[in-house]
């Protein structure tokens, strides 16, 4: 049994269930895991996970062993227990983004998400402090303007889909994005084909943008400021500006859309009852520069999720806030709102967010937690009407844990986490100045225009010595030494694959 993905960053809660996990991307690795099992597709069990824990980016848990301090409960470390064990599992990337699907597996009946889906880039350089995706996807990789208009046209004529969806985790940010919208509106009719471009900031060159892929069709437009005054957006390394985002909504209001919905979070560190309260003070302005282009038609919809702390990132070392904090800091947001007319306000359940909050910075021993509750009939927990909390909490007390202790207790600097020998690249030491930083309000500004070293040209410098300048948004690798290795193929040579990739990607070979 194996898995990968996001979730596996902290592979250690599900370490009983999974015999290994993939780190990182997928894309090469699997063609090794193939090629591994293979060899070994004879032999026992013992043997094959030895083999597979050869492969860089591979984690098999079985030959790990937490160890604990008695006295507080937590780790002292995670051994090796065979040699084929690396001690630190570096996630697996790949120099550039191979050429994209364009030949789906198309259902026969309608599907939730009916769409194909294009990566138009990976990474993020942002930093916001909270984001697991922005940490663990890093560097920053383009895909060429010319390979997605290819892809587009190709998707179209196999498959026929009706809806596109290009993706990525900061859409404004891809460089090209201008000529892409551009070219893509004037060679198809909005009314066959419907192009959606999630994750847009908060300018209005996303209005305009919007506006050229929507044509008639204008739903509802989305942003996710996070939270609603500057000096927390600073905190969580989100600064905009709240008159940028008014600006952005009348120009949103004036294009034609008639609902806006903002995504907030509450509980984030620092925060105030004055950061909750400016929540609807913000929504009631958005929803008055609504009103005067639309009247009584115009909408605001706000969804108001918990902050929950993330392995990987600065706010790694946050606490969740405690449950009656988050129904109070809720039921103050909808008094605050008061009622207001054309303001819809959804909110989530504090008990699945302390559930994710456990699972999330969890640890080995929470495999006979998770078991405990599937046996007491916890099953698609994320589906609102299946969720049993109670089940997940008897199963606690079962195994003498306590949810509260994985959830809210205070992270000391040098506290050993059950992920520290899982690497994403971004240095621990970093992630550590960074956290300081946030409390301090300090800003770092997008990492395309000043590189902070966050430890990804340290993870990956044979990599970076290998790929263009121009294809990763990280400063190339400057050292001389590395670049003679990298020239004499003594670090990673150009493998036919990469090589191959580069051409379709037509990223000049330097
Ligand atoms: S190495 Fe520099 S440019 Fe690259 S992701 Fe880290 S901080 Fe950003």
């Amino acid at each position: 049994v194996m898995a990968g993905g996001n979730a596996t960053f902290n592979p250690e809660p599900m370490a009983d269930f999974i015999d290994f996990f993939v780190i990182g991307e997928g894309e090469d690795v699997v063609l090794e895991i193939v090629q591994a099992y293979r060899e070994v597709r004879r032999a026992d069990r013992e043997t094959q996970l030895r083999r597979m824990a050869q492969i860089p980016g591979v984690y098999v848990p079985r030959f790990y062993a937490p160890r604990y301090y008695a006295e507080d409960g937590t780790l002292s470390g995670i051994e090796p227990l065979v040699d084929e064990a690396a001690p630190f599992i570096t996630k697996r990337i790949v120099p550039l983004l191979p050429p994209p699907v364009t030949r789906f597996i198309l259902p026969h009946t309608d599907v939730v998400f009916n769409r194909a889906s294009v990566e138009i880039q990976r990474g993020c350089t942002r930093g916001c402090r909270f984001c697991h995706a922005g940490m663990v996807f890093r560097p920053v990789r383009e895909r060429s303007l010319a390979e997605l208009l290819e892809t587009i046209d190709a998707i179209v004529r196999e498959t026929g889909h009706e809806e596109i969806g290009l993706l990525s985790l900061s859409s404004s940010d891809y460089t090209q994005i201008a000529p892409l919208v551009k070219a893509i509106a004037e060679k198809y009719d909005p009314r066959t084909l419907s192009i959606s471009l999630p994750s847009l900031r908060i300018e209005s060159f996303s209005a305009e943008l919007a506006d050229m892929l929507a044509g008639g069709r204008k739903t509802g437009f989305t942003f996710a400021p996070e939270a609603a005054t500057d000096r927390l957006r600073e905190v969580i390394n989100k600064p905009i500006p709240t008159q940028s985002l008014l600006e952005t909504a009348e120009e949103v209001y004036r294009r034609g859309w008639q609902l806006i919905k903002l995504y907030f979070m509450i509980g984030q560190p620092t925060e105030t009852d004055e950061d909750v309260r400016a929540i609807a003070r913000l929504a009631k302005e958005v929803y008055r520069i609504g009103k005067k282009h639309h009247g009584r038609r115009a909408k605001v919809r706000i969804g108001v999720s918990t902050f929950v702390p993330k392995p990987h990132t600065p706010f790694q070392w946050a606490s969740l806030c405690p449950l009656d904090e988050i129904a109070r800091k809720q039921l103050l947001l909808r008094e605050e709102l008061g009622g207001a007319r054309g303001i819809l306000y959804n909110w989530n359940n504090p008990e699945e967010s302390l559930l994710e909050a456990v699972l999330s910075r969890g640890d080995r021993r929470l495999g006979a937690v998770i078991r405990g509750a599937w046996e007491r009939g916890a099953k698609f927990d994320a589906w609102g009407d299946q969720f049993r909390p109670q089940a997940w909490w008897d199963a606690f007390a079962a195994e003498g844990l306590d949810p509260a202790w994985y959830a809210h207790r205070p992270r000391l600097a040098d506290e050993v986490f059950p992920w520290d020998h899982i690497g994403a690249g971004v240095e621990k030491r970093w992630l550590l100045m960074d956290w300081y930083a946030s409390q301090r309000g300090e800003v770092k500004v997008d990492c395309r225009n000043h590189c902070y070293h966050c430890g990804i040209l340290t993870a990956f410098k044979g990599i970076r010595a290998n790929t263009p300048p121009q294809a990763w948004q990280c400063p190339p690798v400057r050292n001389p030494r590395w670049q003679q290795l990298a020239e004499a193929g003594e670090i990673i040579g150009l493998t036919p694959v990469v090589r191959e990739n580069m051409k379709r990607a037509r990223v000049p070979e330097v």
